[in-house]
């Protein structure tokens, strides 16, 4: 499974007090990172950061949350593509410089952060944390500008690669978009005042409405009493990324303009018009495989049915009996219904098919409950490629569909029969705007040059490999 990025939450509000707020938009937007979480508040006077190891739940009680007190804040739960898991790269983080004082919190992954910050470690920058995050704050601190927005407009340009990033001043909040507009980042409004979210869900939540996208190359400007304007630092060259859809966002958000299961329900009608199937059930992967399935089933006539439970309690950090046997960790997770299996013809979708350790290990969950046959689907092509913008995946060589054939990966696997969705059918799923999505991981076609050095800890293994620059 490829592992998601970092989710990023900002809220001015007309309230004493915003950290509840924050709280519950930080656990919505839990699945894009389980690793650490932190707030940083502003009460007019002076800015408070909590964050630590874990999730959210895990770092922030009542107490914490009575702790921060104030009537702004930005919020974060990380997953580390660059830098490690520690406490000091949790976000948010903050900087006192020549330009004032700030906090930020970023989702993404800057693909030129080790040359930049070689440049800025000659300058005399002291880093304090190995996050391409921090990179942001020195380039802020040493643009030479008198004020944030004029620092902002100088030093966008030089960062290359995934930022969706909020800044939180004194006396504004700012949300940032890169020019290819690869991760999402939402405005929204709830009763109380304006918020900036990775996702809708967060938003909602709140009970606010959903504005619109911040749009890729766009600074939106939110004053303390609430006002908003924006400026673009670059054009627009969306290439917004598909696999946001497939599987990173939650099935109820908005992102990119569209609701992400209403677009995992049409790559399941899609697969459906391209394959033709003897089964007598649909068998979702819970939870990511669902709507595609409800897609599947609603186009080929084929019953959708529940096969496997998935316990969602449990945590990073169970007891494993025995730590080698991952197919325990799977069925501690799924635990399949014997009487909708048994004796029938099923077909099992999941969202995508990366190493393939775990599809194997699903189906031979399956076969154990003796289905006359196994079909094994993927609402996503095959992954041939790493991502190198905010994504943790494995390298080229971990990657099954990089070094298989459909026919090999269908035998590795044990099933019956194992069917992609083509990228084609992707692309027509996203219709007149097929052209404003990144499908690198597919096609190795990257929108943006790559610069190999400071990528994902995987990076070395891909170094001189199919990238095709544009
Ligand atoms: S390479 Fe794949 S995962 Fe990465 S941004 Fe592009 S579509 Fe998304």
């Amino acid at each position: 499974m490829f592992k998601h990025e970092c989710g990023v939450v900002g809220i001015v509000s007309e309230l004493k007090n915003t950290s509840y707020d924050l709280y519950f938009a930080l656990r919505s937007l839990q699945h894009r990172g389980q690793e650490s979480a932190g707030i940083t508040v502003y009460d007019g006077k002076s800015m408070k950061t909590i964050k630590g190891m874990g999730l959210v739940d895990e770092v922030f009680g009542v107490k914490e949350l009575m702790e921060l007190k104030g009537y702004k804040g930005i919020g974060h739960v990380r997953y580390s593509t660059t830098g490690k898991s520690t406490v000091e790269n949790a976000q948010p983080i903050f900087a006192r410089t020549n330009i004032g004082h700030f906090a930020l919190v970023h989702n993404g992954n800057l693909i030129n952060y080790r040359k930049l910050r070689k440049g800025l470690e000659k300058r005399g920058a002291i880093f304090l944390t190995d996050s391409d995050s921090e990179l942001i704050l020195h380039l802020l601190a040493f643009s030479g500008q008198s004020d944030i927005i004029s620092a902002l407009k100088e030093i966008l340009h030089k960062v290359k690669g995934a930022f969706s990033f909020i800044i939180m001043t004194p006396d504004l909040m700012l949300g940032v978009r890169d020019p290819y507009g690869f991760r999402p980042l939402v405005l929204g409004e709830t009763e109380h005042g304006p918020i900036l979210a990775s996702e809708s869900c967060a938003i909602t939540l709140l009970k606010g409405k959903i504005v619109r996208d911040i749009n890729p190359g766009e600074v939106v400007v939110i004053q303390n009493k609430g006002n908003i304007n924006s400026f673009y630092f670059d054009s627009p060259t969306p290439k917004m990324c598909i696999f946001e859809y497939i599987y990173f966002a939650r099935p109820d958000s908005y992102i990119f303009g569209q609701n992400v299961h209403e677009f995992r329900v049409k790559l399941g009608e899609q697969l459906a018009k391209e394959v033709s199937i003897d089964a007598d059930k649909i068998i979702p992967i819970p939870d990511s495989g669902i709507s595609a399935s409800l897609g599947f089933s609603r186009e080929s006539g084929i019953p959708y049915d529940r096969g496997l439970i998935r316990d969602h309690y449990t945590g990073r950090t169970f007891i494993n009996p025995s730590p080698k046997d991952r197919s325990f960790k799977v069925r501690m997770k799924l635990n399949p219904i014997k009487s909708t299996i048994e004796g029938k013809k099923i077909i099992l979708l999941d969202d995508s098919i990366v190493r393939g350790t775990t599809s194997k290990i699903i189906i031979n969950l399956i076969r154990e409950f003796n289905p006359k046959k196994v079909v094994f689907l993927s609402a996503s092509p095959m992954i041939k490629n790493p991502c190198y913008y905010g994504i943790d995946t494995p390298s080229r060589n971990e990657l099954i569909a990089a070094k298989k054939t459909n026919e090999e990966i269908r035998k590795y696997l044990n099933a019956d029969e194992l069917h992609y969705l083509s990228l084609e059918g992707l692309k027509k799923i996203a219709g007149t705007r097929c052209d404003s999505f990144c499908y690198a991981c597919f096609n190795g076609e990257y929108p943006v040059k790559a610069d190999y050095s400071g990528l994902s800890k995987n990076i070395k293994a891909c170094e001189g490999k199919q990238i095709k620059l544009f």
